[in-house]
């Protein structure tokens, strides 16, 4: 047996967390020999189910739907389940209760953070920033939100930002931690620096939440979304959550002020008065069934400290590169993730030029991770649910493939 294979089982006989494994529906994990058990690497695109979720689906649908029907908006809390779930997100964000609403896509709570902090801004200030290496879909609608609010937008990198601010930049929509490379960006200094020139700071936390601490309140973020289908197992499609900042909450001017957000949505009134509070987020009707998918997989959650998660989660991504630098023939693959843990997320991306081809073989042979557009293999580690031995075996089944 290999000597990274007879430390991998000691890393996990040592994980205080190894137990969480059991609140997840897995493939059986790999044993000491090493076997062909599946490697699931790719929690960060969408989360494994929670082993409790199902019955709590069945439930809501059997109980709450065919039998108790319409009573359930009252009786079963489905009215208030978008703040009464933001508060379940929020010690996972660092946030104080009252400031998260759950609903609609991450895509369509970028659109309403960021109009809502021009808004804000005031119109002294005609342009936007946004993250230059985001995701896509945030470029798309930051690039919607500045035609409609006739602002310029300017796209810049993370490392730019503070030379790119000025007394015209309204807002700046980041990402904290970077999808494709898996980089950890500054936070705290850079919400300070966007507030410094009197700008608003919008993070978006989908590859962050659920893996490394966030701390919203403390370091002062204004307004934040995050997905849950990721870091947070909420299930495929399951509805993102919006941040507003307390101080902001009585000026949150909604682009999508539906009738959920009224003060009283009930009135039926003609004309629209937004509630008080984070609920000024919400929009339509809410997604029950998703929203309520999502509630059960939370409780995973309960009695994890986010700390030891992240704590892991370095682990982990460090034991993995160690592997794949003995595993492997130098130079044939490059890491593109930062080295350095105040600059690392939770995955490890690897470049190579067959990246796609080698991507499918491994998921051939139960190493899931996934391929980024042009040539990034990319691997998620789930502190909840992926333990040293499952790294080993990925790192083992890649030195396979790739050779
Ligand atoms: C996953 C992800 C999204 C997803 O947006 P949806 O509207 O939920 O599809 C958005 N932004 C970032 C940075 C992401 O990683």
């Amino acid at each position: 047996m290999s000597e990274l294979l007879l430390r991998a089982g000691k890393l996990d006989a040592a994980d205080e967390l190894a137990h969480l494994r059991e609140r997840f529906v897995l493939d059986p994990a790999p044993g000491q020999d090493g076997d062909e058990a599946g490697v699931y690497l790719d929690g960060n695109s969408l989360g494994a189910l929670p082993a409790n979720v199902a019955d709590r689906v069945a439930d809501v649908v059997r109980r709450q739907w065919g039998e108790l029907r319409i009573r359930s908006w009252e009786e079963s809390g489905w009215w208030t389940a978008p703040e009464r779930i933001g508060d379940r997100i929020a010690p996972l964000v660092g946030a104080a209760p009252g400031q998260i609403v759950v609903g609609d896509s991450t895509s369509v709570n970028v659109f309403k953070a960021l109009v809502a902090a021009v808004r804000m801004a005031g119109d002294g200030r005609d342009e936007l920033l946004v993250d230059a290496t985001t995701f896509p879909t945030d470029g798309y609608i930051a690039e919607s939100a500045a035609r409609l609010t006739g602002r310029t937008l300017r796209a810049v990198t993370p490392a730019e930002v503070p030379d790119a601010l000025s007394d015209r930049t309204a807002a700046v929509l980041l990402n904290h931690v970077d999808y494709r490379t898996g980089r950890l960006h500054d936070l705290p200094a850079l919400t300070a620096a966007v507030h410094a020139r009197g700008a608003l700071a919008v993070w978006d936390l989908c590859h962050s939440a659920g893996a490394l601490p966030v701390d919203l309140d403390e370091h002062g973020v204004d307004l934040a979304v995050g997905c849950t289908y990721k870091y947070l197992n909420g299930g495929p499609g399951s509805p993102a959550y919006l941040y507003v900042r307390e101080e902001w909450q009585d000026r949150f001017d909604s682009p999508l002020p539906g009738w959920n957000s009224h003060a009283e949505p009930f009135g039926m009134s003609p004309s629209y008065t937004p509630a008080p509070g984070a609920l000024r987020g919400r929009v339509g009707t809410p997604d029950i069934l998703s929203l309520l998918a999502l509630e059960a997989a939370l409780d995973v959650w309960d009695g994890v400290s986010v700390a030891a998660v992240r704590a892991k989660s370095l682990a982990l991504t460090d034991f993995f590169l160690e592997c794949v630098a003995a595993y492997t023939e130098p130079g044939r693959v490059e890491c593109v993730t930062p080295e350095r843990h105040e600059e690392r997320g939770s995955q490890i991306a690897l470049r190579c030029p067959d990246a796609g081809e080698v991507m499918k073989r491994l998921i051939a042979r139960g190493v899931v991770g996934d391929f980024r557009h042009p040539d990034v293999l990319r691997f998620g580690f789930t502190p909840l649910y992926v333990g040293f031995r499952d790294v080993e075996r990925a790192a083992r089944v890649l030195r396979d493939e790739l050779a």
